[in-house]
C-alpha cells in the first residue's frame, strides 16, 4: 500500500510536502514525495488528503488494568492516599482486568499510540496483551518489602515470566520492581539478574514524590505511616541515607537501561548521575498535574542529555488515554521545548526507552507504525500545526495492520 498525505515527517526534522511511504508487510519499503514513490510503483494508494503522516506515538509508561479505576478512586493530590486507595481497589477478578485491558488498548490507538509501555501489576493481562493489534512491552510488576514479602515477590515475579506468552514482533514481557518504598534491594537485584540474563527491559518508579525522599533519607514520614497501616514490618530495614536515584545507582540498577516512571523530584548530582547512565525518564504530564507536584525537571534532563519519553500513567490519575492529548497538554505547560524536542520525546525517545527497535521513525526497513494526523492547516509550522487544539487522529497503522481508522478520505 501507498500511503500519501499532504505532509509526511519522518522524523522530528524533516517535513516532505505532498509525501507518501510504502507500506510492504509490517515494514516501510519506500519514503518520500509521492511523484517519487509513485514511480514504478502501483500499489494501491490510500490518500489522507490535508493530514501529517508521521511516527505512531510512544506511551512509554501507562497502568492499562486500572482503565476503570476512575470512579474508584476519590480524587486526592496526597500520593499516598491515592496510593492506599489503589491497594485496597486491587481486582483479581480476570474478566473484570481483561476488559479494563481491551478498553484501555482501543483508547490507546485512538490517541495515536502504537507502541505501549504497560504496567502489569494483578498478573492476569498479558494473553489480552498478546492478542491486541498494539506493540507492547508488558511490565510485570512485583513488590516486596520484609524479606517475607521479598520472598513472595520473587515467586510472583518468577510466575509471571513462566506463564507469560512468548516475546514476538509486538509482545515484549519485561519486568518491573515497583518502587524503593515498596520493594527491597534484594528483590530489585533479583529482578535485575532476570533482565540481565533474559535480556528484558526493567521499568520502576522512582523519585515521584517528596515523602518518597524522605522515607528513604529518614526512614520516616508518609511512607512508614502507610506501610504500618498495611501491617508491613520495616524491622530489618534501614533508611539508605541518600537520594532515590543514588540508592538504586548503589543497587547495581542505573548499570542496565532502566525505564524510570516519573523523576519529579531531582538534585543536579541526580541528573549527573542519571547523565551518565543509559536510563530513560518517563514523564508524565497531567498525571503529574493531578498530584500537584512541583515543575518536572524535564528541560534539565534534557539538556544533561538524559533521554526523556513519555507516558499518559492510567486513568486512576489522568483524563485520558491520549497520547496526543498528552502531547498538548506538554507543548501548552512547557514553555521551554522545542517542538522538533516535543516530537522525539514521544517517537523516538520513547522507543529508546522501551528498547525498541526500528520504531520511531518513518524509514525504509523500520516498522510501518504510522499515524495519521487531521491538522487545521493554518500557516504555522506542521508540527505545531500537530499540537494544536483542533488536531485529531484519523488513522492508525501497528507494523502494516491498519488499528485506527476514523474519518480518512479513499482514493484510487
Ligand atoms: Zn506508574
Amino acid at each position: 500500500m501507498i500511503l500519501r498525505a499532504k505532509y509526511l515527517l519522518p522524523n522530528s526534522l524533516q517535513v516532505i510536502e505532498n509525501g507518501a511511504l510504502v507500506i510492504r508487510g509490517s515494514q516501510i519499503a519506500e519514503v518520500g514525495t509521492y511523484e517519487a514513490v509513485k514511480r514504478g510503483n502501483d500499489s494501491e494508494v490510500r490518500d489522507l488528503g490535508e493530514v501529517v503522516i508521521m511516527p505512531g506515538l510512544v506511551n512509554a509508561h501507562t497502568h492499562l488494568e486500572l482503565t476503570h479505576h476512575q470512579d474508584l478512586i476519590q480524587r486526592t493530590s496526597r500520593f499516598t492516599d491515592w496510593l492506599s486507595q489503589l491497594i485496597r481497589n486491587h481486582k483479581s477478578d480476570s474478566e473484570w482486568v481483561d476488559s479494563a485491558v481491551k478498553d484501555g488498548i482501543e483508547m490507546s490507538v485512538a490517541g495515536g499510540a502504537t507502541s505501549v509501555g504497560d504496567i502489569h501489576g494483578f498478573g492476569m493481562s498479558a494473553h489480552t496483551h498478546k492478542n491486541s493489534p498494539v506493540r507492547t512491552v508488558v511490565f510485570f510488576e512485583t513488590t516486596g518489602f520484609s524479606p517475607e514479602r521479598t520472598h513472595i515477590g520473587v515467586k510472583r515475579i518468577d510466575d509471571y515470566l513462566a506463564s507469560s506468552p512468548q516475546k514476538d514482533a509486538l509482545f515484549q514481557p519485561a519486568v518491573s520492581p515497583h518502587a524503593l518504598y515498596s520493594t527491597s534491594a534484594t528483590l530489585y537485584r533479583y529482578c535485575l539478574r532476570l533482565a540481565q540474563s533474559r535480556g528484558l527491559p526493567l521499568c520502576t518508579h522512582l523519585s515521584e514524590t517528596k515523602d518518597e525522599i524522605e522515607f528513604l533519607a529518614s526512614g520516616t514520614g508518609a511512607f512508614a505511616d502507610l506501610l504500618k497501616a498495611f501491617g508491613i514490618s520495616m524491622k530489618e530495614w534501614t533508611p539508605s541515607g541518600c537520594s532515590p536515584i543514588q540508592h538504586l545507582k548503589d543497587i547495581g540498577i542505573l548499570e542496565y537501561r532502566p525505564l524510570l516512571a516519573h523523576c519529579n523530584y531531582l538534585t543536579e548530582a541526580d541528573i549527573k548521575i542519571l547523565a551518565a547512565s543509559n536510563a530513560t525518564v518517563a514523564f508524565c504530564p497531567r498525571a503529574h498535574h493531578y498530584f500537584h507536584h512541583d515543575s518536572h525537571p524535564i528541560c534539565r534532563l534534557i539538556k544533561a542529555g538524559v533521554n526523556v519519553a513519555i507516558g499518559t500513567d492510567s486513568l486512576a490519575s489522568n483524563w485520558s488515554l491520549s497520547m496526543l492529548d498528552e502531547l498538548k497538554y506538554l507543548a501548552n505547560t512547557q514553555d521551554g521545548l522545542p517542538p522538533h524536542t516535543i516530537f522525539d520525546l514521544v517517537t523516538i525517545n520513547g522507543a529508546r526507552g522501551l528498547s525498541l527497535e526500528r520504531v520511531g521513525k518513518l524509514e525504509k526497513g523500520w516498522y510501518a507504525d504510522v499515524i495519521g494526523v487531521a491538522i487545521p492547516d493554518d500557516g504555522q509550522s506542521v508540527i505545531q500545526q500537530i499540537l494544536d487544539e483542533s488536531a485529531r487522529i484519523i488513522l492508525a497503522i501497528v507494523a502494516g495492520q491498519v488499528c485506527f481508522d476514523h474519518g480518512a478520505q479513499r482514493d484510487n
